[in-house]
Formats: C-alpha cells, sequence, structure tokens
C-alpha cells in the first residue's frame, strides 16, 4: 500500500533509503561513539536538499508532501535516529512553524536559508518546570517599544548548541506567545549538550535567554495566539516522530530476522524454533500496523483534515511499537543483544526517546480520549 505517493515520491523515499544505507548506517555507530553527527555529514545532506524537503518551492524548498517528507524521515531513521531527530527539529518544528505562522517577510527572510541547510533551526518550548503542562511555562516576553525583551531558560532543545534559527515560545503576561529568534543576537547562552541514553549523535541542550532582544515582526501568528501554535507544532513533531519510531523499528526487525537465520543452537538456526517465529511475526504485525496508523495521518495532514487524534493514535502506537520491536529484537540476539558490536544494542537505545520527545503515550492518550469523549456521534 503506498496511500498514493507519486512516483516523485517514491523516488524521494528510495532517495532517503540510499542515503541512509551509503552514508547513514555504516556510520552510525561512530557517531553514536561520538556524540555528534559530523559537519560534512550535514552539509552533504544540505546539497541533496534535505533541509529543504517540506518548504514551498517558492522558498527554494522541495515542497515536499508530508507523506513524502515523512516517508523520507522513516528512511532515514533506520540509518542514524539521531540525524532523523536532528533533521524533524528543523523541518517539522522551526519551519512548519515560520511556513505556518510567519508573516511573508518572516518567511522571505528565514525560510530559503533554512531550505539549504545554510543555516539549522530548533524548536524550544519545554522548560524544566514545564513539559507536558505548557501553561506553566516561565520564560517571559515584554513589549518594548519594537521590540519582545526575552528572559528565561528552555530545556531539551533538539539541535540547541547547532541551531541558527529557534522557534520559542514564552509568556505575554498570562498567555503564551511564539517567537522566530535570530541566534546571533545578543543575550542566548546553549547549556551543554546533555548526555542522552539514546539517539546521543543528536545535540540536545538548555538555551538560556537574558534580556535577548527580538524585533516585534518576529512573532509568528499573534500575540498571544501561543497555545494554538504550540497545539500544530506538536502535531507536527508528533507524526514525524511517528515515522522515526517506525525506522527505528523496521531496521531492529531487519536485523533480528537477519540473526536468526544465521545463530545455530541446539544445531540448527534459531529462526526453527517457533519461540522466534511468533517473535519475528508479532514484530512485523505491529510495524505494519504502525505504518498503517503513520501513513494515514499524514495524508489527513496532505489532504488539510483535523486529524490531532489520527496523529496521536500514530505517534503512540509507533512509539510503543519501537520499543516492543527493539526489546524482543534484542531478546533475539541472546547476550549479543546487549553488547555495543550489534546495532539492536542501539536501536534499544535510540527507541526510548520516541516514548518520550513530543509528547508522552499518556500524553497521546490523553488527546484520544479528549476527542472520544467531545465526539458526541461516538456515544
Ligand atoms: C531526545 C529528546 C528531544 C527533545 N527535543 C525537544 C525539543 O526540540 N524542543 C522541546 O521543546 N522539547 C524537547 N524535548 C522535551 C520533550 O518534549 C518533553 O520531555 C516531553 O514533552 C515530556 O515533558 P517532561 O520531560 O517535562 O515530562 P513531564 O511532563 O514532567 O512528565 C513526567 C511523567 O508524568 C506524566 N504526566 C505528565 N502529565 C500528566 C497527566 N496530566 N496525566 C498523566 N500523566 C502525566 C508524563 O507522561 C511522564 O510520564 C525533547 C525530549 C527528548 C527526550
Amino acid at each position: 500500500m503506498n496511500f498514493h505517493l507519486s512516483e516523485e515520491e517514491l523516488e524521494l523515499k528510495q532517495m532517503a533509503r540510499d542515503f541512509a544505507e551509503k552514508r547513514l548506517y555504516p556510520n552510525a555507530e561512530k557517531f553514536d561513539e561520538q556524540e555528534k553527527l559530523p559537519a560534512d555529514l550535514i552539509k552533504e545532506a544540505a546539497g541533496v536538499g534535505y533541509f529543504g524537503l517540506s518548504i514551498a518551492e517558492k522558498h527554494n524548498g522541495l515542497g515536499a508532501s508530508c507523506s513524502a517528507c515523512m516517508g523520507a524521515i522513516e528512511e532515514l531513521s533506520g540509518g542514524s535516529a539521531a540525524f532523523a531527530i536532528m533533521l524533524s527539529a528543523h523541518l517539522s518544528l522551526c519551519c512548519e512553524a515560520i511556513a505556518k505562522f510567519g508573516s511573508d517577510s518572516v518567511k522571505e527572510k528565514y525560510l530559503p536559508q533554512l531550505a539549504a541547510g545554510e543555516k539549522i533551526g530548533a524548536c524550544s518550548v519545554t522548560e524544566a518546570n514545564a513539559g507536558t503542562d505548557i501553561s506553566a511555562i516561565e520564560t517571559t516576553a515584554v513589549l518594548n517599544d519594537n521590540n519582545y525583551i526575552l528572559n528565561g531558560t528552555k530545556a531539551y532543545v533538539t539541535n540547541g548548541s547547532i541551531a541558527d534559527i529557534i522557534v520559542v515560545l514564552a509568556k505575554t503576561g498570562e498567555q503564551l506567545s511564539c517567537f522566530v529568534i535570530d541566534k546571533t543576537v545578543a543575550g542566548i547562552t546553549a547549556g551543554k549538550s546533555e548526555i542522552k541514553c539514546g539517539v546521543k549523535a543528536a545535540d540536545v541542550c538548555s538555551l538560556t535567554f537574558n534580556d535577548v532582544k527580538v524585533p516585534k515582526e518576529n512573532l509568528l501568528g499573534q500575540e498571544n495566539e501561543g497555545a494554538k501554535i504550540a497545539a500544530a507544532l506538536l502535531d507536527s513533531g508528533r507524526i514525524a516522530v511517528a515515522f522515526q519510531a517506525i525506522g527505528i523499528a523496521q531496521a531492529a526487525f531487519v536485523e533480528a530476522t537477519k540473526y536468526s537465520k544465521v545463530r545455530v543452537q541446539f544445531n540448527q538456526p534459531i529462526a526453527n524454533f517457533q519461540a522466534i517465529q511468533f517473535k519475528l511475526s508479532e514484530m512485523a504485525t505491529r510495524i505494519d500496523a504502525g505504518r498503517l496508523l503513520a501513513y494515514r495521518a499524514a495524508l489527513m495532514i496532505d489532504e488539510n483534515k483535523s486529524c490531532a487524534s489520527e496523529i496521536s493514535m500514530a505517534k503512540l502506537f509507533c512509539s510503543e511499537t519501537a520499543n516492543y520491536v527493539c526489546d524482543q529484537a534484542v531478546q533475539i540476539h541472546g547476550g549479543y543483544g546487549y553488547i555495543k558490536d550489534y546495532a539492536v544494542e542501539r536501536y534499544f537505545r535510540d527507541a526510548r526517546a520516541t516514548e518520550i520527545n513530543s509528547g508522552t503515550p499518556e500524553a497521546q492518550r490523553i488527546q484520544i480520549a479528549s476527542d472520544i469523549l467531545k465526539d458526541k456521534t461516538s456515544a
């Protein structure tokens, strides 16, 4: 089932698969050990157009549909989940916010540079005391003549150190507002890169804003519209994480299948044992179900249909599937799955992030339930 991906879109997915197989998969372990994505890799990806995948052609992007863009994220995530999370934060959070809520002049100023990969994007919502509950955000933005003055500290910013352009959510009085900020302005300090359990090569850090001057025209949407913008960004972040999760799960499944055919115990490949076959069947079924949920949500986004629940279902199921599949892949590898010589050890760690980033499973269940309960037709 291709969910109506056109020839061109399938080509894009294939191109991402080739890039993942040649440039990411063989080096992912090294990136993980070095806890860094090499600058030349980022440059190369920019040259192929990945940083402008979803950006409109008029702003020098490739103008790919959500389905096509997510198909590419799925493939790239199979090669390196850290690379995929870096690109997703740039595209699905930063660029998406500017494209959807920026004025024409803001779009013209930032999107072409972001599309070319000359500038890297990040999006900063979470704070030490405001995770699932974004109404607890403490960073403030106060209008002073033609500038907002921002003060506060953000946490867990993917691309925080390497980004040039940051989308930031801050309190304007009692409400939230959203801003795009050039990181070169005075007063922004990046904290040290967090040492994480998985997606180690992705840069995640805190950002402190100390009397940062943001021109009034860098407000995204209207003042006090931040909660609405955050909801839109959560949706685009969640669909990207769903596809990252499927990419990791698929890669772990492939490794586990291969291993089960070559590992001999009791004078036969372990794939001969029904206990192993049933694990592979369950893994394949859940991956397929997750992929269908994820493509359905992406298609609904492309068709401009309201689909917050469908996105949450995809994010919830795919992230739990990735963790289930990677756990089973380690089990099929036995002791070898628990040491660094085999890729499943990394997939197992990388998958964990998909259940936290862009909202936890609990947050997805809250979203789904709230839609069920407000839908009078489903009673
Ligand atoms: C690798 C990684 C990258 C990230 N990148 C970014 C980024 O680029 N930008 C950004 O802004 N943030 C980013 N985050 C932060 C991420 O979005 C938050 O960690 C996430 O939203 C959860 O917030 P929290 O960690 O504060 O957990 P909390 O909100 O404190 O939740 C702790 C636990 O309580 C549960 N919980 C909370 N509220 C409820 C409730 N009402 N009902 C039931 N259970 C509840 C949660 O599900 C969770 O299990 C990233 C996180 C990670 C791990």
